[in-house]
């Protein structure tokens, strides 16, 4: 970048430079352009002056002293009387010269070309005499190539001095503007003091840390709660076990020993399943098949599976509503639905009722799951979806609960752009309602 930026202002220099140059040229060849005609001009009116008053010899005698100028007399016929330079004879008739044609009819003519005469580029002033003859006189325009090629080393020295000077200057501006950001705490991005410009990505680069670090926490806490929830089934199934080693179980309490151990297995494998369900969902590995999903038939399958557990507490479950189709992935959406209306009916009064409605509102395909249990209390219900987090925890652990549940429904829900809103009253009961977009 650095090299980029001092290439950039080396090339403007340049560009400069070579600009300037240019225009420079061209003013010095036109001041002296300018500078020339007025010389001629003058010299016209004095030798026409000169003429005048001692007659057209003063022209030969004049010859041997002026030899840069060319003088030339022309009669209103274009016939040459005099030249200083050539043979007057031999030379044509200059009726036709552009700016004795112009003396001729205004006063005054001018012209540059190159000449015939003397194979140089002349600039030519012609000038009526009061008795009708033109007088010209004549420069080569040499000089005035000189001058604006004089400009040249001028500008060479110029230039090799400042693009040593702005190259000097650039690496030191550069560095300057540079060091900052090189010097960037990446770890405490909004501490720099640098550019407001670069101020967006630093508040980016904070809040990816910010982010990266609540991940890392989490994962910790994460591995933290698995562990202990994974060692509080295991060590009753450790300890149900040494005491049946130890043969001081009766014979007729061995079956009850033996249904505890097998209870505390299925909670680990519900555990270890739900566990493995999440980390799927964290990792962005489950399937990807979309598909059309009927939500009113996914409930009524769902509540079917969940007729047992519900019949177990006397819990009415009861589906209404219509078909509603909707594009995503089946077996998260039926996770999703699944937990809510398990926890419907877990967390229900024996006689107790869970309602399901599903159906299409102006906000999209909703799926509410209403019921009469024991209800959330207020400053639970954000915490609810957090892993691990239960209300009552020796409820949830008697109904088989991981405190997984409604981390999957989150998660799902993320997965498929979906809203999850929590009403409820404690005693009275819950309401779930999940909006697809
Ligand atoms: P669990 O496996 O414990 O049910 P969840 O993540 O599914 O874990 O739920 C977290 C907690 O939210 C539960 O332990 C329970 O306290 C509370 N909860 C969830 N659904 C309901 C409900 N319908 N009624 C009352 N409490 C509920």
């Amino acid at each position: 970048m650095k090299r980029k930026i001092q290439r950039s202002m080396m090339t403007v220099l340049v560009l400069t430079l070579a600009v300037s140059y240019l225009l420079l040229t061209l003013f010095v060849y036109r001041q002296t352009l300018d500078i020339m005609e007025d010389g001629l001009a003058e010299e016209a009116r004095y030798i026409s002056r000169a003429v005048k008053i001692s007659g057209e010899s003063y022209l030969a005698d004049m010859d041997a002293v002026d030899r840069e100028t060319r003088v030339t007399l022309i009669d209103e016929n274009g016939a040459v009387l005099y030249d200083s330079f050539g043979e007057e004879d031999s030379l044509e008739n200059h009726a036709t010269r552009e700016e004795v044609q112009e003396a001729l009819e205004s006063g005054v003519g001018r012209d540059i070309r190159l000449s015939d005469t003397v194979g140089l580029e002349m600039f030519y002033y012609a000038l009526r005499m009061d008795d009708g003859n033109v007088l010209r006189v004549a420069r080569d325009m040499d000089t005035v190539w000189r001058t604006a090629l004089n400009v040249l080393p001028f500008m060479a020295v110029t230039g090799v001095i400042m693009t040593v000077f702005a190259w000097g200057i650039s690496r030191y501006l550069v560095g300057k503007l540079i060091h900052p950001i090189n010097n960037l705490d990446l770890e405490e991005p909004l501490e720099n003091d640098v550019y407001e410009e670069m101020a967006p990505l630093l508040e980016r680069i904070d809040r990816q840390n910010k982010e990266k670090e609540q991940i890392e926490q989490m994962r910790k806490e994460f591995s933290a709660n698995v562990s202990h929830e994974l060692k509080t089934p295991l060590t009753s199934i450790s300890g149900y076990a040494e005491i049946m080693m130890n043969g001081l179980v009766k014979p007729e309490d061995v079956q009850g020993f033996a249904e505890r151990i097998y209870k505390e297995a299925s909670r680990m494998i519900t555990l270890v399943g739900d566990i493995i369900k999440l980390s799927k969902l964290d990792e962005g590995s489950v399937e990807v098949e979309k598909e059309n999903v009927d939500l009113y038939q996914l409930a009524r399958e769902i509540c079917s599976r969940l007729a047992p557990q519900a019949e177990k507490k006397k819990v009415h479950l009861e589906v209404s509503g219509e078909h509603t189709e909707y594009f995503g992935i089946r077996q998260i959406i039926d996770e999703m639905i699944f937990n809510i209306t398990e926890n419907a009916v877990k967390y229900n009064k024996e006689g107790g009722k869970v309602s399901i409605w599903v159906g299409n509102t102006l906000q999209g395909r909703r799926v509410i799951v209403q019921d009469t249990g024991i209800g959330i209390p207020k400053e639970h219900q954000e915490r609810i979806f957090e892993r691990f987090y239960r209300v009552d925890k020796s409820h949830s652990r008697e109904s088989g609960g991981t405190g997984l549940g409604l981390s999957i429904v989150k998660h799902g829900a993320l997965l498929h752009h979906a809203d999850i809103s929590v009403e409820s009253e404690p005693g009275k009961g819950t309401r779930m309602e999940i909006n697809f977009h």
